[in-house]
């Protein structure tokens, strides 16, 4: 039967062996329990925090999902993935998580946002329609757009519920045998003749593999490792619209936009209001332990000016702020992997801004990797050895 401990509860030090340990239970680090579970493994999730808490990078209301990925296109294999393992999850969890509205991209038709995006339809048969300025305001009137803006739509866009697939992924990882253990802090993981030796804060653990999914920490968890993981506050805000109807998600689609601002995303209406936030935002490097979680005036500004310009329906009051973390690499690419020097540890930072949408393929290909497997999809755009 499942487990689930707090904190002080006993536990049973030097007698605990599981086949593999997921250290860190953001929405990556339950994706890998969720799947070792089903497999029917002997799993074990900790976590220091409960799980759908607002100070990693997993909170927030809403995260985008999109197909044309216009960072890479190598990425599209993996969403459809994803894709699939959302329906089945929401399936099996009997929660909406995964909300179709269609996605806009937007901004010059030679910026990065357009150009990727219409790339990468192109090269994976994505069905997309190319809008000058003017008709894409006349299907979504709460866009204000200058006349030489273009924006490529999507049908298969759309948000997912970030704490809604947080604690259904646990819930069903639980269902399906694993044993989570929450206020307990990991201490070290170490390579073993057998696989690693984790400790936490009251127990010493055997595991076949160590899953690190620790998010903004995963350097803190792996010194050694020296992986090249830079850890930035985000700034997320939400705003009072004085035309919700023009902002509800049948009439608005999650949208990207590129302007002299910088990358600006949203959401139709949802929950505290319509959310909107700047990509990278000041792309400032912080201490996750130390930082400044109050939303300043400054942050506010980075984010209302361009819903000022390009959504004035919905430049009301500032109805709710949340900081968040990006962990991200050099090269904007995930890390998921084997330590080289260690390869009973897998490490998935799949952050760098935009990881969420593909937990559910990078919990299967975690699980893969623990059951000595070689994933279905291919890894290479996020082996460690890139940067040695
Ligand atoms: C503002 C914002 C907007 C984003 N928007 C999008 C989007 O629209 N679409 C998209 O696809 N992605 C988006 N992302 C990225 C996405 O949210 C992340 O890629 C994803 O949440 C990373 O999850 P994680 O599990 O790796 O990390 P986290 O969620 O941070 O989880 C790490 C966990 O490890 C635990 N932990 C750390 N150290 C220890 C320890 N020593 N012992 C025990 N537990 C430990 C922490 O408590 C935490 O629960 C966004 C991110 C942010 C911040």
């Amino acid at each position: 039967m499942p487990t689930v401990t707090d904190r002080g509860r006993s536990s049973t030090a030097m007698t605990e062996k599981y086949d593999a340990v997921v250290c860190g239970l953001g929405v990556m680090g339950c994706a890998a329990l969720y799947h070792l579970a089903r497999r029917g493994r002997r799993v074990l999730g900790i976590d220091r925090l409960a799980p759908g808490h607002d100070r990693g990078s997993s909170h927030g209301e809403t995260r985008v999902i999109r197909l044309a990925y216009f960072e890479h296109p190598s990425y599209v294999p993996l969403v459809r993935r994803s894709y699939e393992l959302w329906r089945e999850l929401a399936a099996e969890a009997a929660q909406p998580l995964l909300h179709i509205t269609g996605v806009a991209e937007i901004g010059p038709p030679d910026g990065e946002l357009v150009a990727g995006t219409l790339a990468a339809a192109r090269l994976h048969d994505i069905p997309h329609e190319m809008l000058a300025a003017a008709e894409l305001m006349r299907r979504y009137p709460a866009f204000h757009l200058p006349p030489h803006y273009v924006g490529v739509v999507q049908r298969d866009g759309g948000f997912l519920e970030a704490e809604s697939c947080v604690r259904s992924l646990l819930a069903l990882a639980r269902q399906h045998g694993a044993t989570i253990r929450t206020g307990e802090a990991v201490r070290t993981i170490a390579p073993t003749a057998a696989g690693a030796q984790i400790t936490t804060d009251n127990a010493t653990i055997a595991a076949g593999t160590a899953i690190v999914a620790a998010g903004p920490w995963t350097s803190s968890l792996l010194p050694r490792a020296r992986l090249p993981l830079r850890v930035t506050r985000q700034v997320m805000g939400w705003f009072a619209s004085q035309e919700p109807d023009r902002f509800s998600s049948k009439k608005f689609p999650v949208f990207l936009i590129e302007s002299p601002h910088g990358v600006h995303y949203g959401f139709p209406l949802h929950g505290a209001g319509v959310k909107v936030a700047k990509h990278h935002h000041c792309d400032q490097t912080v201490d996750p332990d130390r930082y400044d979680r109050h939303v300043s005036a400054e942050d506010e500004a980075l984010i209302r000016a361009a819903v000022a310009d390009h959504l004035p329906g919905a430049n009301g009051a500032l109805t709710h702020a949340k900081t968040c973390l990006y962990t991200v690499t050099p090269d904007g690419d995930f890390i998921v992997d084997r330590l080289p020097d260690a390869p009973s540890i897998l490490v998935a930072s799949a952050c760098s801004g935009h990881g969420f949408k593909f937990a559910p393929a990078v919990g299967e290909i975690l699980a893969d990797l623990a059951d000595g497997s070689d994933p279905k999809l291919d890894i290479a755009r996020f082996r460690i050895a890139r940067f040695r």
